[in-house]
């Protein structure tokens, strides 16, 4: 083919010029084959990738010329370019699986009570692989009217959220209630490329996240209990392309975070069974040693005192049996509720046994407990217990121990359990519906 060199030039792409040039140069110089790789122009207007395949020759007036020919290698671009991208794609995929295996295990490994802090960690880690600027958890409210920004990760530089995100009510903005609506009921995800494009019906949402400078969000639902409860997100305040594989690796983030929620739930959940009475709703003795530990510990460490109460109920027996068992549960929440309103929150309620509760009272010395003591026992006596229409008489007794009086060094939770109940025995020999402590019975 002989060819003028201008003729070649109009139509190769501006951008491969330079190189076009260097490479038929150094041909020339070196009589050398000129193989060069470059984008032409087709009658079409679009650009084709060619490779050149000619052979210099050096002629008698000194100039040169190729004999050869450009072959179309679009085809085999195109593979390339593919071949490329699913490599990158693939060494995407294999980053973010060993980022999720490390989260996951960073989960199981942390266990429980530390929940907040694998969440931040996630957040974290998940917004910078996905190279975003803000990676968020929210929660709905019970009814799913409110909804509230529970965790946060931003870059650095990147304004937080979190602290304006608390309780917001969700049908302010009736086009994102309809997105919360869709996540709750089909379990979709809410994905917005480009907040400027967003439609009009969105204004006011579109208003709010160009003043928070976001311009693309995507939020996936999180779910405990086999119902959408929240949503994780993350917002990239630059434009950016999400490809549908990110999408899905952003679901799979939410499974996890959805997993860690749900067990953790499960697990507090047979935390409190382990730790509360169902009946009274109170904690149980299983509670109630360390929190008396501690109370001694405090003792001996600063000398800050406290004092038992064990309550036990007079003749409980005999309400069951003339009114019913479940005038007797009555009787028992009732009491329940007047100890908790005659107790701070610093104080430790329990339920001991049967009919039987103690009182641990915080930073109190047992000399001043015996009148919170007496004021227990004459709020029952006052109170009326009606049930089915019945009025049931209730009085109760107690027996009150603690620090006052017994040497520093050898108080355990047993000992003080012991002395308190053998003073309740005292108050039960003395008559009922009265207290005993170290100096022995006292009628209110
Ligand atoms: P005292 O004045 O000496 O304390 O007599 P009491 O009748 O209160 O004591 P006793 O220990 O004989 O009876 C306690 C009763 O409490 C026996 C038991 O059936 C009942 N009881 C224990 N737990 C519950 C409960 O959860 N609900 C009801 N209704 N009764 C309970
Ligand atoms: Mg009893
Ligand atoms: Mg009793």
């Amino acid at each position: 083919m002989h060819q003028d060199g201008q003729e070649v030039f109009r139509i190769i792409h501006p951008e491969d010029a330079a190189s076009v040039a260097a490479s038929i140069e150094e041909s020339a110089r070196k009589l050398t084959p000129w193989q060069h790789q470059a984008r032409m122009r087709l009658a079409s207007g679009d650009y084709h990738w060619f490779e050149s395949d000619s052979v210099p020759e050096r002629q008698a007036d000194g100039s040169v010329l190729w004999y050869g020919q450009f072959n179309d290698i679009q085809p085999f671009k195109d593979l390339e370019f593919s071949l490329r991208e699913s490599e990158a794609e693939f060494s995407f995929q294999a980053g973010f699986q060993k980022l999720i295996a490390r989260l996951s295990s960073d989960f199981i490994s942390r266990g429980f009570g530390n929940i907040d802090l694998s969440i931040n960690r996630v957040l974290e880690a998940i917004g910078q692989f996905f190279e975003v600027d803000r990676a968020y958890l929210y929660r709905f409210s019970e009814k799913r009217t409110e909804m509230t920004n529970t965790h946060e990760w931003s870059r650095d530089g990147v304004e937080s959220l979190i602290d304006t995100q608390q309780q917001v009510p969700i049908d302010t903005f009736a086009w994102w209630h309809r997105q919360v609506e869709l996540m709750i009921r089909e379990n979709r995800v809410v994905f917005i490329e480009d907040v400027a494009a967003l439609p009009d019906e969105a204004g006011p949402e579109k208003a709010l996240l160009t003043e928070q400078g976001v311009c693309s969000m995507f939020c996936v639902p999180v779910r405990t209990r086999g119902m959408v409860s929240g949503f994780f997100g993350v917002d990239s305040l630059s434009h950016r392309v999400w490809r549908t594989d990110q999408a899905d690796l952003l679901i799979i983030v939410s499974g996890l975070l959805s997993g860690a929620l749900e067990r953790h739930r499960l697990e507090e959940e047979l935390l409190n069974q382990s730790i509360r009475d169902p009946l009274t709703g109170l904690h149980n003795r299983r509670y109630f040693y360390p929190r008396l530990d501690e109370m001694i510990a405090l003792w001996q460490r600063e000398q800050q005192p406290f004092a038992l109460a064990m309550f036990d109920i007079d003749h409980f027996k005999a309400i069951n049996d003339t009114q019913g068992h479940l005038a007797g549960d009555y009787v028992l929440r009732e009491f329940t509720g007047i100890l908790l309103e005659q107790t701070r929150a610093m104080d430790v309620v329990a339920r001991y046994g049967g009919e039987e509760f103690v009182v641990a009272f915080s930073a109190t010395d047992p000399q001043a407990a015996t009148a919170q003591v007496s004021r227990i026992i004459e709020k029952v006596r006052g109170y009326d217990f009606l049930f089915d229409g019945n009025k049931i008489s209730v009085t109760v007794s107690a027996g009150v121990a603690g620090t006052g009086g017994e040497g520093a060094g050898n108080l355990t939770p047993e000992q003080l359990i012991g002395d308190a109940d053998d003073r309740l025995y005292e108050a039960k020999q003395s008559g009922r519906d009265c207290f005993a402590d170290i100096s022995g019975p006292s009628r209110i």
